[in-house]
This record gives structure tokens, C-alpha cells and sequence, in this order.
């Protein structure tokens, strides 16, 4: 072993090393002025301390970092290699290379100094580094800051082809995950152009902020976009850290519906951190940097508490879009949560604390667009049932609407049936009154003169009733032609015999007959012994009881009596005949 071998060297064996974590051999000094010079350091004995970790972490402090490494190269071959300081972000980035206590390579650099002073065009600071065969070098590094913060560091050694492929396999991670949230994102602007909806707009402007604030981040944004424009690179990061807590507020609000579905003061409590967020914004515009940081820590963990306890309280209320939520932002936070620990200090920085935030927006990316096709689901199946329910509704009162028609038409039917009746009957007697006589009697006359059939017509006179009212009362003369009406209608048996009040105390009757017509004059006869035997007292009649006077008509097929009004005026001569012979007689006459 050469006696200049240090034990805590980096030692390189073979050209194909790959890479080598130059922390694990490196030790590690704070300036606190900030004022130490590389010349001085490397001579003069200083409290270095070993790193033992292949970070150094990230920390408030307003002094510089000093981080000092020392490799040698013990294969036979000259070797390329790049030395990587591991950060896209540190503000200043010093890197010298000391060879046989000579400083011989210097890299000022860092995303507080334009992009062009790099001497490879690398997202991260970093510096070629050829080591001949057997060559011992030392690295420094140092680490200063614009305002306060020191980012983390990894310092590794690479074999040139190694870093050549990392930088492709970099490009391939970075181009996916870009790729996928730019999509999503130009998705989500069509829907929210397309539809309006408040979902989508946020939804996207959520996309945009993760999208640009990781684009920054990485350092992709300050090689690409805006490499001669340092101050505006650490600004841009800062609000879109800001922009997307804002916006991560705003999309909770809507996808859960938390307006509508928490409690007011809930809804409130995740309004602040919103508007605290957007506030905030100004600190980068104003240029202060670990200030918004710090602040993004704090209101970035409010905003994260209150959405998560608005999540879960919806959550037990039975909220489907709060459970893909909660578990889509829980990757996403616990992806956040993990960075912020590696920032604090309290966790170790490696690929996870590293990467979380990309690994946890990858799951949120797929979870949400669960979520949303489960939305789409359920908003289609409330839609069929809403349909559904519409239909039977509608014909529930189609129905109903036929039934009371039908209910409505049998109870019109009724009452016009009631109404033709009332028409046709006598109000005090109950028997068809005079307008129906006048219309039957002449449809009967035609029937019976076109079928050749013989017709018994009568006319019935109560007698002597004027003296009846006299004596009794006109409501008592009214109970006996009550009374008089119902015996005849008790005797008239046939169905087609109809009977008629003419007028007064006058009525009619219609037979039906069969031949001889003669055969009439006793069933009129019985009617007439009918009333009389009702034996209604009449003090004024000879007879002392009630009694009618008849005459009758009967009419043979051929009769020369053609007309109603013939056998109506011929039925009257023969009761005035029969009131004239002594009345309480039925007297007819053939025609
Ligand atoms: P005759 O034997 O000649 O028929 O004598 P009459 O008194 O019955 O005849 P008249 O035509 O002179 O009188 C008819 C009476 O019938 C007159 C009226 O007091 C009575 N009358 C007519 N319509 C009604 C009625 O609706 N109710 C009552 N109570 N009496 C009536
Ligand atoms: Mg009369
Ligand atoms: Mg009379």
C-alpha cells in the first residue's frame, strides 16, 4: 500500500466503476461567516468532521457548507469521470479540484448564477474530472446560499459512459412522468373548456402547479426555460409551491363537495388556507425566498390537515368521491410528507425521500382518474334511475289520470242519466210527467201505425178533487194523487205500459196491446176498482172515497184516427162522456 493512501480515500480499482458516493469517504465543515477561502482550507487544519452518509442534508443556516472528498485512481488506465454535486437547486455552487496540493479545476455555479457558467449542460452542477493512472485528487465542494436554506446534497464521482446512460435513464423517468401529467393536464383544460364545470378547471390548475413546480424543481425549468434568469428561477419555484397548495385547497372544496356537504364552519376552515396561500405569493415576488419556503411548509400542512379532517368526516358520512379523494391525496401527501421530513433534517435522503413527490402525484394522477370514472359511473346511474323513476311516475299518472277520467265520465254519464230522467218524470208523483208524453206518445203512434199494431190509449180524472182540496187541503189533495199514481203504477205490470201525469189531476196511459184490442176495457176496468178501493176518505164525492173517471181509446191497425192529437181529443170526449154519465166509469170507444 503506497504510504500517501489515506484511509478514508475513495479508491478507484477499474476503469468500470460506475459510480462511487462521495459522501460515505467525505468530511464535512461549516463556515459560519461564509468567509473561508478554498487557498486557506485545504492548508491550514480546520474541525473537519466525517459525513458517513452518502447526503448532506438540507438545513436553514446563513453561514456555507464545505464538503471535501479525496479519490484515487489505482487502475492503469486514464480514467473519465464526472463529479456531481448532486442538486439542481443549490443558490452557490463552488467546486474545486485540488491535485498535489495545486488547485486545478474550479466550477462556479448554482441556480443563483446563470445556467451558461456550467461547463457540462447538466440539470445538476457538475464538472468533467480526468484522473491518470495512480493520481490522488481532493474535491471541495461548497455550498452557499442566497437567503438561508441549504439544499441537499449528493456528491458522486461517475464513470463517464455510467453518466452518460444515468443522464438517458434520467431523461426516461422525467419524460414519462411529464408526459403523463401534460396530458392530463391538456385532458383536463378540453373537459373544463368543453363542459364549464368548476371540477375540471381546478382540477387542471392543480396539474399545471404540480406539473411546473416539479418541472422547476428538477432543475429541467432553469436548463431549458430560463437559463439566463437565476432570480426568476427560485422565484418561479416558490409560487408554484404556493399555486399548488392553493390549488390542491380549491379541488378539494370541489370534488368532495365540501361547500355543500361539511359543515359551514368546515367549509370556512378550508377556504383560509387557500386565501393564506395565495397571500404568500407575494413573499417570492418579493424576493424572499426561504421565507415563502418556510411558509409554504406551514400553511402547505395546514391546508393538508383541514382538507384530510373535511375528508374523513365525509368519509363516515358515506362520501364515494371523499374515499377516492383521501386516498389519492394520501399517496400524494405521504409522497410530500416524506420530502418535507428529508428537508427537516429527520429523515435520511435517499431515492424515496427523494422522489416521493413524483411517486406520490403518479399514484394521485392514477387514483383521481379512478375516482372520476367512478364519478362518471354514479352520475349515469343516478341519471338512469332519475330516468326511470321519471317513467314510472309518468305513467303512474297516466293511469291515475285514465282512471279519473273513467271515474269522471261513468259519474257525468250518471248524473245526465239522472238529469234525462229528472226530464222526463213528474216532480210530486214520480211518473213520466207531460214533455215525455208529448214526445213517446207520437214515436208510439208511428211504431204502431208502420208495424200495424193495436195501441190502448186512456185518460184518467180525479173526481170531484177541487171539492177534495176545498175541504182537505191542497197537501192533502197532493198525498192522494201521490198515492193514486202509485196504485196504477202497482196494476200497469208490463213493461212497455207507461203512465203519464197530463196535468192536475189528470193522467194518461199507454198499453201496449194485444189482440182483440177489446180485451183492454177490464184491465182498465180493475184500474179503476183499483183506486176506489184504495178507500182514500173524499167527503165531497157521492161516493165517499176517491175515485177517477176513464176514457179510453182502443185502436185497431187501419183505424181512420191517424194522428195524436185525434185519439188524444177523442180519450177526452169519452171521459168527459164518463164524468157526464156520473163519474167513477170507464167508458172506450173501438176506432
Ligand atoms: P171533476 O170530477 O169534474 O173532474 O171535478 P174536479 O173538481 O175534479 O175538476 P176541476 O177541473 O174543476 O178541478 C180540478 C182540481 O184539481 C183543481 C185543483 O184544486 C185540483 N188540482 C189540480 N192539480 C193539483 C195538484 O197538483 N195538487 C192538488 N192538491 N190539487 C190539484
Ligand atoms: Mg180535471
Ligand atoms: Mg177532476
Amino acid at each position: 500500500m503506497a504510504p500517501w493512501l489515506h484511509a478514508e480515500d475513495a479508491v478507484i480499482e477499474q476503469p468500470d466503476f460506475g459510480s462511487l458516493e462521495l459522501g460515505i469517504h467525505g468530511e464535512f465543515l461549516e463556515d459560519p461567516s461564509g468567509t473561508l477561502k478554498i487557498e486557506s482550507l485545504h492548508r491550514a487544519s480546520q474541525p473537519w468532521e466525517p459525513l458517513g452518509s452518502a447526503h448532506l442534508n438540507a438545513r436553514f443556516s446563513s453561514g456555507s457548507l464545505w464538503l471535501r472528498a479525496s479519490l484515487i485512481n489505482q487502475s492503469d488506465d486514464r480514467l473519465s469521470t464526472v463529479l456531481d454535486s448532486g442538486s439542481a437547486l443549490a443558490d452557490y455552487m463552488d467546486i474545486h479540484v485540488v491535485r498535489n496540493d495545486e488547485t486545478t479545476e474550479t466550477v462556479l455555479s448554482g441556480d443563483r448564477r446563470p445556467f451558461h457558467d456550467r461547463p457540462i449542460n447538466t440539470r445538476t452542477v457538475t464538472l468533467p474530472l480526468d484522473l491518470k493512472p495512480g493520481e490522488r485528487v481532493t474535491v471541495y465542494m461548497r455550498q452557499s446560499n442566497y437567503d438561508g436554506l441549504h439544499e441537499t446534497l449528493t456528491p458522486t464521482l461517475w464513470a463517464a459512459e455510467t453518466y452518460d446512460a444515468e443522464l438517458q435513464k434520467d431523461g426516461l423517468v422525467f419524460g414519462f412522468l411529464y408526459g403523463t401529467l401534460g396530458a392530463l393536464l391538456l385532458y383536463n383544460l378540453f373537459l373544463a373548456f368543453s363542459t364549464r364545470q368548476r371540477g375540471f378547471v381546478r382540477y387542471a390548475l392543480l396539474v399545471a402547479c404540480i406539473l411546473g413546480w416539479s418541472f422547476i424543481f428538477r432543475g429541467y425549468a432553469f436548463q431549458y426555460l430560463w437559463p439566463d434568469a437565476p432570480d426568476l428561477n427560485n422565484q418561479m419555484l416558490a409560487i408554484f409551491a404556493l399555486a399548488g397548495h392553493a390549488a390542491f385547497g380549491l379541488f378539494a372544496i370541489e370534488y368532495m363537495n365540501i361547500r355543500r356537504l361539511a359543515p359551514r364552519w368546515m367549509y370556512l376552515a378550508n377556504c383560509i388556507p387557500v386565501l393564506l396561500n395565495t397571500l404568500l405569493i407575494l413573499f417570492p415576488l418579493l424576493g424572499f425566498y426561504a421565507v415563502s419556503f418556510a411558509s409554504w411548509f406551514l400553511v402547505g400542512a395546514l391546508t393538508q390537515i383541514t382538507v384530510a379532517a373535511t375528508g374523513i368526516r365525509l368519509i363516515k358520512r358515506g362520501s364515494r368521491p371523499a374515499a377516492y379523494f383521501m386516498l389519492a391525496f394520501g399517496a400524494l401527501g405521504a409522497g410530500i410528507a416524506i420530502y418535507y421530513l428529508h428537508l427537516a433534517g429527520w429523515l435520511e435522503a435517499n431515492l424515496l425521500t427523494q422522489y416521493g413527490i413524483q411517486v406520490g402525484a403518479s399514484l394521485q394522477v392514477l387514483l383521481l382518474s379512478l375516482g372520476l370514472a367512478d364519478q362518471m359511473n354514479t352520475l349515469r346511474a343516478d341519471k338512469l334511475k332519475a330516468e326511470q323513476a321519471a317513467r314510472a311516475a309518468q305513467l303512474a299518472l297516466n293511469s291515475k289520470l285514465t282512471e279519473e277520467v273513467k271515474r269522471r265520465t261513468l259519474e257525468l254519464e250518471e248524473l245526465n242519466q239522472k238529469l234525462r230522467e229528472l226530464s222526463i218524470t213528474d216532480e210530486l208523483t214520480g211518473c213520466f210527467n207531460r214533455r215525455h208524453f208529448n214526445q213517446v206518445f207520437e214515436e208510439e203512434l208511428t211504431h204502431h201505425l208502420r208495424q200495424a199494431l193495436p195501441l190502448a190509449f186512456c185518460i184518467i180524472d180525479i173526481d170531484n178533487f177541487k171539492a177534495y182540496n176545498d175541504a182537505l187541503g191542497h197537501p192533502a189533495g197532493d198525498q192522494v194523487l201521490q198515492r193514486v199514481v202509485r196504485c196504477l203504477q202497482e196494476n200497469l205490470k208490463r213493461r212497455q205500459d207507461r203512465l203519464f201525469r197530463l196535468g192536475g189531476e189528470e193522467f194518461g196511459v199507454l198499453l201496449h196491446m194485444d189482440q182483440p184490442v177489446e180485451k183492454a176495457v177490464p184491465f182498465i176496468e180493475q184500474l179503476r176498482r183499483a183506486i176506489a178501493d184504495l178507500g182514500l176518505p173524499h167527503p165531497g164525492n157521492p161516493d165517499g172515497v176517491v175515485t177517477a173517471s176513464f176514457g179510453l181509446v182502443l185502436r185497431r191497425p187501419g183505424s181512420a184516427i191517424t194522428t195524436s192529437e185525434d185519439i188524444y181529443a177523442r180519450a177526452d170526449s169519452l171521459l168527459y162522456h164518463a164524468k157526464s154519465e156520473g163519474r167513477n166509469r170507464v167508458v172506450y170507444a173501438i176506432e
